[in-house]
């Protein structure tokens, strides 16, 4: 039985820093993110005049530990990739490319099945696509807490250069800090200027290693399937430097990547295993959910027996339909499982009734605690270019030494979903100037806890960011 600082400071309504401050009086160490034994927490808690009631039931207990892996334990692991870049640059066409020219080659079972992500083999090395193209899916993915991908193919069609979701995806990529390489598409056709590919990406800070950079480029035409060797093998060089790694022996965990409602077969989700090895009877809790592995099959339709780490699976043997991102675990057996998902259940409806946001400009300071330095993560969309120009100037200028304005993403335009699924993943705040955001949009943003300011005078917002730095904001009602 534990509970974790924060959870415990925010029970009794004080603030983390000065329970800290308690618990060192007594002797403890102990971060924000910590968490500490009943009886300590009855003792601090006495202190500040509250009584430490054990309630419920604590996953802790029954959860397969998640202690780092021994350096020993750990073998090389394929890179898992997405496939981003403005639409119609070709994403869809790359994917295709890539399966045709390698699953046809040597691999026996022929049909590839679209299970949301797929295994690519070659003697230089094994590569697994998430079959989700887009930033989209990716930063909703990583909202859920899911960081699936290692590295990302920046799709740029040589005859149109750089647009809007081209910046969106290196935005998208660099808030994740996923490396990019970059794929310059559709070198095939007439007016394909790769060059200026390269100035325009180079200004966004993606410098070609021929200019002196450290971004990989490689010139591929989807269509025609040229390139794609050379595409792979960039990758598995970025993937290199990577150093990936993964403890094949011990319980499954992964992440859903994609999950629907069968009609004949009942709930199944394809779940790419990261760690441990995945087999079939194991019993697992995937996000509210729990089950029981009764089939598995590969992207090949094939049914296998176990998977290992970046296999993705399909599974048949869920209790209910997971989301993209949710976190996949094994557990010791199917009480287990049904107990851990009977608490997220309930948990989930209390915090639907609470509806808290995960960071509002209001609570940014008061969360962080003393003497760090604060990074204050912001999504900027305005109607035009020339405020969002103006905007980012003036907050930019508002950074301290204690507290960093970081804008992860700025456009002109209305704010979109990606942009609220951005902010949710990187603890954002999202700003609009002189825009709305669509109904869905708002649901969106409320669902995922979101604060979103409007604004129509820059000197408003920039007040605002500089009361929110001093700790002084008053929260809007
Ligand atoms: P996505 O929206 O990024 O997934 O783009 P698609 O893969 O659907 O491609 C959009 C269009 O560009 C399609 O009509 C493709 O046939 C075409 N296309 C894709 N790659 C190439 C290429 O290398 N050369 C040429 N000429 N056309 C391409």
């Amino acid at each position: 039985e534990a509970i974790r600082v924060s959870d415990l400071a925010k029970q009794m309504g004080i603030k983390a820093q000065d329970l800290i401050k308690t618990l060192l009086g007594l002797g403890i160490m102990a971060t924000i993110n910590q968490s500490i034994d009943l009886e300590t927490a009855s003792i601090v808690a006495a202190e500040h005049g509250y009584e430490v009631e054990k309630t419920g039931f604590s996953e802790d207990e029954f959860i397969i530990p998640r202690e780092a892996d021994k350096p020993e334990d750990l073998l090389p692991r394929p890179p898992v990739v997405t496939i981003m870049g403005h639409v119609d640059h070709g994403k869809t066409s790359l994917l295709d490319s890539i399966r045709k020219s390698k699953i046809t080659s040597g691999e026996a079972g022929g049909i590839t099945q679209h299970i949301g992500a797929y295994y690519v083999g070659s003697d230089r090395g094994d590569i697994v696509f998430l079959d989700t193209p887009g930033h989209e899916a990716f930063t909703a993915m990583r909202a859920r807490g899911a960081q699936v991908t290692d590295i990302v193919i920046l799709v740029v069609a040589a005859d149109d250069g750089v647009m809007d979701q081209t910046r969106e995806a290196v935005n998208h990529s660099k808030a994740a800090g996923v490396p990019i390489v970059v794929a310059v598409n559709k070198i095939d056709k007439e007016g394909a200027d790769p060059d200026r590919v390269k100035r325009e990406l180079s200004e966004l800070g993606l410098v070609p290693e021929d200019w002196g950079g450290d971004t990989i480029y490689t010139h591929v035409s989807a269509k025609q399937g040229t390139g794609i060797d050379e595409i792979l093998e960039m990758v598995l060089l970025q993937a290199e430097v990577l150093e990936l790694h993964a403890n094949p022996n011990k319980y499954a965990v992964g992440h859903i990547v994609e999950a629907r409602l069968d009609k004949g077969r009942g709930a199944v989700g394809t779940v790419l295993v990261q760690g441990g090895t995945l087999k079939h009877g194991d019993a697992f809790v995937c996000g509210l959910y729990h089950g029981k592995v009764r089939a598995m099959f590969n992207d090949k339709g094939k049914k296998i027996d176990q998977a290992g780490p970046a296999v993705p699976v399909e599974i048949q043997g869920l209790e209910g339909v997971p989301e993209a991102g949710d976190e996949f675990v094994v557990v010791q057996d199917e009480k287990v499982a049904r107990r851990i998902a009977d608490a997220r259940q309930t948990k989930q409806r209390d915090k639907d009734l609470a509806k808290e946001s995960k960071i509002t400009l209001e609570s940014f300071l008061a969360s962080k605690a003393e003497g760090e330095t604060h990074q204050l993560n912001l999504v900027v969309k305005a109607d035009v270019q020339g405020s969002l120009e103006a905007i980012t100037e003036a907050l930019n200028k508002q950074s301290t030494s204690v507290v960093k304005i970081n804008i992860i993403h700025g456009g002109a335009g209305s704010i979109s979903e990606s942009d609220i699924m951005l902010a949710s993943a990187s603890s954002a705040i999202v700003i609009g100037f002189n825009v709305r955001p669509t109904p869905r949009v708002k649901e969106v943003a409320e669902r995922e806890s979101v604060e979103i300011r409007f604004y129509d005078i820059i000197y408003n917002l920039v007040n605002d960011i500089r009361d929110a730095m001093a700790g002084m904001l008053d929260p809007i009602i």
